[in-house]
């Protein structure tokens, strides 16, 4: 690795106040910020770096995060540390809401590809263990970065990720990730998503672990370091560990039902 730099880049170092009458009315983000790792994008102190391959790893698949504004300021963020597990040219992050054709034109014409896939689970959607990828043809996937309510707003929204074929995971997969609160327990986080598809499209499996490793150093190191486990509220309610009061709503509790008994919501 060694793309860090040394030597003076390190943060500025601590006024002692003297002489510096009139500073503390400057805006102070530029000291609260912790100086983050160039390539995992992490704080240097939790860099996650040494959890990730020393080379990207070589796909032929490109994959479209296209992520909603909110996700890129949580603390927890993991596509970076997919985008440093491959090629800089397979792996584009977009930010926003609404995609159009006309401020979008490279992403429309990859959704107006016959190849492409959408991964967005749904009853129109077609599992992509099924669906047969030709080798001869470069494929293109597209994922989309939030949380469930956000990917769903993403998607509906945007007439332009109607185009591409629409598939899911048929994973029995349980999040990893579990220092964020998963709705279900089936609900994974992008890079768990992305890490799955690529091992799919690419007929490889070495990539699905190659891509978690760092997701799996994050999760002990956020535990060893008093982060809670948050089990999804399916495997609290399944398990009688669920410790709020259940919601007076009746459609709530429906929900809530459903999820105990394994209904797809
Ligand atoms: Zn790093």
């Amino acid at each position: 690795v060694g793309g860090e730099s040394e030597g003076g880049g390190g943060p500025p170092a601590e006024e002692d106040g003297r002489g510096c009458e009139g500073l503390w009315e400057l805006p102070v983000e530029e000291c609260v910020r912790r100086p983050e790792c160039g390539r995992c994008s992490r704080p240097q102190k939790v860099c996650l770096c040494p959890f990730l391959p020393i080379h990207p790893l070589t796909v032929s698949t490109c994959l479209y995060i296209v992520q909603h504004p909110a996700e890129e300021s949580r603390v927890l963020r993991t596509v970076p540390l997919l985008a440093a597990c491959l090629p800089k040219d397979k792996c584009k992050v977009l930010i926003g809401r609404r995609f159009t054709e006309d401020r979008y034109p490279e992403l429309a014409a990859v959704c107006r590809n016959s190849h492409a896939l959408i991964l967005y689970p749904g009853a129109e959607a077609v599992n992509l263990e099924e669906v047969s990828l030709t080798s001869a043809d470069p494929s293109v996937i597209i994922i989309i970065d939030g949380t469930c309510s956000q990917a769903k707003d993403i998607f509906y929204k945007n007439s332009l990720f109607r185009l591409p074929k629409q598939v899911q995971l048929k994973t029995s997969l349980s999040s990893q990730y579990v220092i964020r609160t998963q709705p279900t327990n089936t609900c994974l986080s992008t890079l768990e998503c992305a890490a799955i598809a690529l091992a799919i499209m690419e007929k490889n499996d070495s990539i699905q672990e190659t891509i978690l490793r760092p997701l799996q150093a994050l999760c002990s190191f956020q535990l060893q370091h008093g982060a809670q486990i948050h089990h999804s509220k399916e495997h609290l309610l399944k398990n009688g560990l669920y410790d709020k009061p259940m919601p007076k709503n009746k459609r709530k509790l429906r929900r809530m039902e459903l999820l105990v008994n394994n209904v797809k919501i």
